[in-house]
């Protein structure tokens, strides 16, 4: 047994990388990164590709490792190259958010020591750290001192905990679920009604509200169709808010829908994945009044923090709510029973083992300080609103006037189809690739969106994109400007 173990530890040391090999594959990396970020411009949004990536099936999976360049390159031909490049400054497409080079040197270290920050019991320094950030979110939106949270991968799995979360605190039970009535507009991001399948809610009564022509939710069409329900012998029990809507950043009337939500007992939700750190501003905090009288709040630090992608926060008013779905014990985790100063993760998601990603949101803060993430938001909501006037003087039409960093513009040629024309602006930019868009359809129109969103887009890249959509109306071609 003993020469059994000994040989195959001879293979299994492996795994431990010798000083000097960490070293080396550290130095491939960091050159890998640094030609990667220095390669910005001219910018390259989109890269229009016949393969889409195939290459990277070509190298089989195999009992012997391989040299790091051979798999440097293949990444970088078919990962990093084909279609859209959310780092770069020419994303406008969706939400745009760029990642900040902080949360690659967070990551590394959380990955390298490799801590777990799901019980308080294995890391309380990590566990306190996460609860420090998110209740510095919680201050920031105005919820008391009872409030947490938890840190997710992403916005879509905040909403999910969040309506999972308002179910069980409502006592939904399966059975009342088909006399369930949760409100919300068409322009709440798709991730809620995925969540509320996900919940088990598939057969509650979804009630759109109707909307103004600023695609806000009209209240007084809330507080009647609530009304009306509860006549009915239905349960109205939650209430979904956007505080920044994908399609057209708009803020719903917060206010107006958490007194109602007070008025009738429903649970208040507010999804401002997108629009959130937009409270960073005083400039922009009041568009956000009424937030604190939500239950809960899904918000995104991959979009508004800039973070790279796998950070979203669910906030919680009163904590105790979370614990009521989330927390279960088992006799493989009796240790750490009592010993808690802050509550677990672990008791406040579905999640157990995780990335420890708060390392990331905590290290990016207190290396740069908030005052540049702030400014960063204000520059994004001027950037905007210069294209929302500029874009005009080229002939576009626009949607409404954008309260954040979001505007939809669309071409009413003299004859054509306008959808057909608007769509082959949308793919000559992509052919021409230095910029990205992505359209949407609201009412049945087509409209092409501008998000401003990511932390490297500046002035020069705004001009690039005006000056690229000039070309197309009166040239009907791009010419090679680059910035
Ligand atoms: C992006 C977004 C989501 C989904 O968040 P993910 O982090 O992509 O899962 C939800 N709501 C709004 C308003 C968003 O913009």
């Amino acid at each position: 047994m003993i020469d059994k173990i000994k040989k195959l530890e001879k293979i299994s040391t492996q795994l431990e990388l010798k000083p000097e090999k960490r070293k080396n594959w550290n130095q491939s990396v960091l050159s890998y990164i640094d030609t990667f970020l220095d390669d910005f411009n001219p910018t390259t949004t989109f890269q229009v590709s016949e393969d889409m990536g195939k290459g990277i099936l070509d190298i089989p999976i195999e009992e012997a490792g391989k040299p790091m360049e051979q798999l440097l390159i293949a990444l970088k031909d078919n990962v990093d190259r084909p279609n859209l490049n959310p780092a770069s400054a020419g994303h406008f497409g969706y939400i745009p958010g760029g990642g900040v080079y902080t949360t690659a040197l967070a990551d590394y270290m959380a990955a390298a020591t490799n801590r777990f920050s799901g019980v308080f019991y294995a890391c309380p320094g990590g566990v306190r750290m996460e609860n420090h950030l998110i209740r510095w979110m919680c201050k920031m939106v105005g919820y008391p001192d009872t409030a947490l949270g938890n840190l997710s991968s992403g916005g879509s799995i905040a909403n999910l905990s969040a309506i999972s979360t308002a179910r069980d605190v409502k006592e939904i039970k399966a059975r009342d679920i088909e006399n369930c009535v949760i409100y919300l507009t068409d322009q709440v991001h798709h991730c809620v009604q995925k969540a509320l399948r996900i919940a088990g809610m598939r057969e509650a009564i979804i009630r759109y509200i109707p909307m103004d022509g600023a695609y806000k939710m009209k209240t007084p069409f809330l507080a009647q169709q609530i009304i009306a329900d509860k006549k009915e012998g239905l349960r109205p029990f939650l209430v979904v808010g956007s505080a920044g809507t994908t399609n057209t950043g708009t803020v719903d009337p917060l206010d107006q829908i958490g007194q109602l939500a007070k008025m009738h007992d429903l649970w208040f939700h507010v999804d401002a994945a997108y629009g959130g750190f937009f409270m960073l501003s005083p400039e922009m905090k009041p568009l956000f009044k009424g937030i604190e009288l939500s239950d809960s709040i899904a918000i995104d630090p991959h979009k508004g923090l800039f973070l790279s992608y796998g950070i979203g926060a669910l906030l919680i008013k009163n904590v105790k709510a979370l614990y009521k779905t989330h927390q279960y014990s088992a006799t493989y985790l009796q240790d750490q029973i009592n010993v808690e100063e802050d509550p677990s993760p672990a008791d406040l998601s579905p999640e157990l083992t995780r990335h420890f990603r708060g390392l990331r949101m905590w290290l990016s803060l207190q290396l740069m300080g908030i005052s540049p993430f702030r400014a960063a938001i204000e520059e994004k909501v001027y950037l905007c609103r210069y294209f929302y006037d500029k874009i005009q003087e080229v002939g576009f039409e626009v949607g409404p006037y954008p309260e954040l960093s979001i505007a939809i513009f669309r071409y009413v040629p003299k004859q054509g189809d306008p959808t057909k024309f608007n769509d082959k602006i949308v793919e000559l930019i992509k052919q021409d690739g230095r910029i990205f868009f992505s359209s949407t359809t609201i009412d049945g129109v087509y409209w092409i969106r501008f998000a401003v969103f990511s932390f490297r887009t500046h002035l020069p890249h705004v001009e690039l994109a005006l000056s690229l959509l000039k070309d197309i109306i009166f040239n009907k071609k791009l010419e090679n400007r680059s910035i």
